[in-house]
């Protein structure tokens, strides 16, 4: 099968770095304007799996994966490792394709925690991190030998305690807010110095000291992350900087830290406006700030280790809608409805996050009308795209809303009980199911309906 490589939202497609690119690297439209993904045309997909279908794209997934391992090896003269933060998309088929991919994960909790062990993640490549970890939580990383992301003080005490009663050591990254400020979201902003993620700056002597007396904890390292969806690089050079500094420090008060953590936070592509810099670039300003750092402190090269999540596996993904219902207001805007929404999509209504949408099926013609996408949500604020131009569309009418593989389906709901979509996979012309779609039937399976409310004991009380 030849298809034309042509993609009319990417005239200028990066293939070196899919984050620079609004749809998957394997798009392509032929001769009848259909659009195909990983060579299945996503007319077919709707078809077969319904909608709305999360569609991800392995090539592109592959492509990312080995753009940050190549970046990392032609530019830091040190060891590396990637971690994906699969908190961006979390499943069984993510984690054994990075694990393939030879990447490590990062996880925020116990769920997380046995899905990467379950898709075949090896634990001494996995970090667990969260704020508020709870005592099961923090068991099982001890249990399995995953590196803990120390953020707080309770959870010293409490690791403390745990490693004790079991006679257990523990590997520790201390992550700490380095007091960087990026712009993005306020929402997804994490470096600056009043975040709820770890301890102040002020503090890490003081958590690094009473380490140093602790035989039950390796201070393998430090951490930090200082947001999500940023396009600078100048506040992650400035990071390199600072945590080089701490590691110094670490190592002035008898530590022997190996693992220096950048965090994540690679921007991508929603709307042909953004401007993200390729993998390559985030990774050499990185380590070219790292190891002049490094020099000037003449501190030893650490292990660098980062977290990308959005930077994987956004531009993998996108979302199958049929459209519906549509609303003129005279004199107004035109709503098209969707069979899905903020459910399946929360980004838009938590962070007026924008993006950009095709219509699958008649990919080349004009978009000579001005719509606004809404969802099928009781929630006047289920709008997950506003005006955008597209050619005249009809109910029945296919909807592809592009970049959708990241904070989609893992921040997905059951708000109106809807049931939450099924996700694909699709390579050389084959889709396989990597999420079954969750049926009316699975919305009851946690609900518990109370004797005295069951509708016999009622009748009996009328
Ligand atoms: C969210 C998060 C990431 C991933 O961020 P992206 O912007 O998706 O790359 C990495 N590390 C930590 C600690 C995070 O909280």
């Amino acid at each position: 099968m030849s298809l034309p490589s042509f993609c009319p939202y990417e005239e200028a497609a990066d293939r070196q770095s899919p984050n620079r690119n609004l749809a998957p690297l394997t798009a392509a439209v032929d001769l009848a304007q259909q659009l195909w993904v990983g060579g299945c045309r996503l007319a077919d997909l709707a078809a077969h799996y319904g909608t709305p279908l999360y569609v991800l794209d392995e090539a592109t997934l592959r492509s990312s994966c080995q753009a940050y391992g190549k970046a990392m090896a032609r530019h830091y003269p040190g060891e590396a490792l990637v971690l994906y933060a699969s908190k961006a998309h979390s499943s069984l088929a993510m984690a054994a394709l990075m694990a393939s991919e030879g990447l490590g994960l990062d996880v925020v909790s116990a769920g997380e925690l046995l899905t990467g062990l379950a898709g075949g993640v090896d634990p001494q490549k996995m970090i667990l991190h969260g704020n508020n970890k709870s005592v099961v939580e923090l068991e099982l990383a001890i249990d399995h030998g995953v590196t803990l992301v120390l953020d707080n003080w309770l959870e010293l005490d409490l690791l403390e305690q745990l490693c004790h009663q079991r006679q257990q050591r523990v590997r520790l990254l201390i992550r700490f807010t380095p007091g960087i400020e990026c712009h993005t979201h306020e929402y997804i902003r994490t470096g600056h110095l009043d975040s709820k993620f770890g301890f102040d700056p002020g503090e890490l002597d003081m958590v690094l000291q009473r380490l140093a007396r602790a035989p039950w904890a390796e201070v393998a390292g430090l951490h930090a992350h200082i947001g999500s969806q940023i396009f600078e690089l100048q506040p992650h050079r400035d990071l390199a900087a600072v945590m080089v500094q701490a590691m110094g420090r670490a190592r002035q008060l008898g530590h022997h830290p190996k693992d220096l953590n950048v965090g994540g936070g690679l921007g991508v592509r929603y709307v042909a406006r953004d401007d993200p810099p390729a993998i390559s670039t985030w990774v050499q300003a990185v380590c070219e700030a790292l190891v002049a750092a490094c020099e000037q402190q003449h501190q030893p090269l650490p292990r660098l280790l980062c977290e990308p999540g959005r930077s994987i596996v956004a531009p993998a993904g996108l979302t199958l809608y049929q459209v519906g219902s549509r609303k003129e207001i005279p004199g107004g805007r035109t709503y098209i409805a969707v069979d899905g929404g903020m459910s399946d999509n929360p980004r838009p209504i938590t962070y007026q996050a924008p993006y950009t949408a095709c219509l699958p099926q008649r990919c080349r013609e004009a978009g000579t009308h001005t719509v606004t996408v809404a969802g099928k949500h009781c929630e006047s604020g289920d709008v997950l795209l506003q005006n955008i131009a597209l050619p005249p569309i009809r109910s029945g009418d296919l909807l592809a809303v592009l970049s959708t593989g990241a904070y989609n389906a893992s921040m997905a709901s059951n708000y109106n009980r809807i049931p939450r979509p099924a996700a694909v996979l699709v390579q050389d012309g084959q889709a396989v199911l990597v999420q079954r779609r969750e049926t009316n039937q699975d919305l009851l399976r946690w609900d518990v309906l109370p004797e005295h409310l069951r509708q016999s004991d009622l009748a009996g009380i009328r």
